[in-house]
């Protein structure tokens, strides 16, 4: 048995706050009869329908994914572009990227169907842990490392303390190699704070989510997490 709001937002139709409100303004309908209290346990023989629409329960699934460079975000691309979900043409239930990588950003996505799940990962108020390596074009000085770390004013505000170091560089070539690890989650956030300091990203890739990692997988390649994974991320 399940609290029926647990349900509809493990079936990706909503939040669980969502879900809540949508019981309370009379959509949601167990076995044929509107309910609108929030307490109610479900079992898997109940009918469920949301708006009229009976929910399908699926399996809850989580992947990692190695996202390779030229691949879009998203469920599907309308330009007809590689989107991540073309990786996974085994998987029947409808999985979607938690939060988003850039078109030209490899590296590490988490895709589920779990709404509920998703949501707790992307409230700015969990502060996951995400870390970039970039190849920047220029030698950033220590001051200027040390500014993306204080924080940096962009045209959203200014960003959180961060974690900047420097890895190599290259001299002749006057490219640098960064690792940069940010807890939030703004829209091309470490493009644009590079470019604050006036050293654009040629290339980016994403090494880690909070505790998990890239290790053992190739661009492209995907694997599921644990049952323990999953919960450590809760
Ligand atoms: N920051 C960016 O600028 N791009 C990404 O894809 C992820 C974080």
């Amino acid at each position: 048995m399940e609290r029926l709001q647990k349900v509809i937002a493990h079936a990706g139709i909503a939040s669980r706050r969502k879900a809540e409100e949508m019981i309370l303004d009379g959509k949601v309908k167990v076995n044929g009869k509107i309910v609108k209290e929030l307490g109610i346990k479900v079992s898997s023989s109940d009918r469920i329908e949301v708006e009229g629409i009976p929910v399908e329960k699926e399996e809850p699934v989580y992947f990692l994914f190695y996202k390779p460079r030229g691949v879009i975000s998203s469920v599907h691309d309308e330009k007809g572009r590689k989107a991540v979900t073309d990786y996974f043409p085994q998987i029947k239930q409808r999985i979607y990227p938690v939060g988003r990588l850039d078109y030209d950003t490899s590296g590490l996505l988490l895709l589920t169907n779990d709404g509920e799940f998703a949501n707790l990962l992307m409230h700015p108020r969990n502060e996951i842990e995400k870390e970039y390596i970039a190849k920047i074009k220029g030698i950033p000085s220590k001051e200027q490392v040390r500014s993306l770390e204080k924080g940096i004013m962009l045209e959203d505000g200014k960003t959180a303390p961060a974690r900047a170091k420097m890895l190599s560089l290259d001299k002749r070539k006057g490219t640098s190699i960064v690792q940069l690890t940010i807890h939030e989650g703004r829209n091309r956030q470490v493009r644009r704070m590079f470019e604050a300091i006036d050293c654009p990203v040629m290339k980016l890739r994403r090494e880690r989510y909070a505790f998990l990692t890239l290790h053992g997988l190739k661009a492209g390649e995907a694997r599921e997490l644990t049952a323990h994974e999953v919960k450590q991320l809760r």
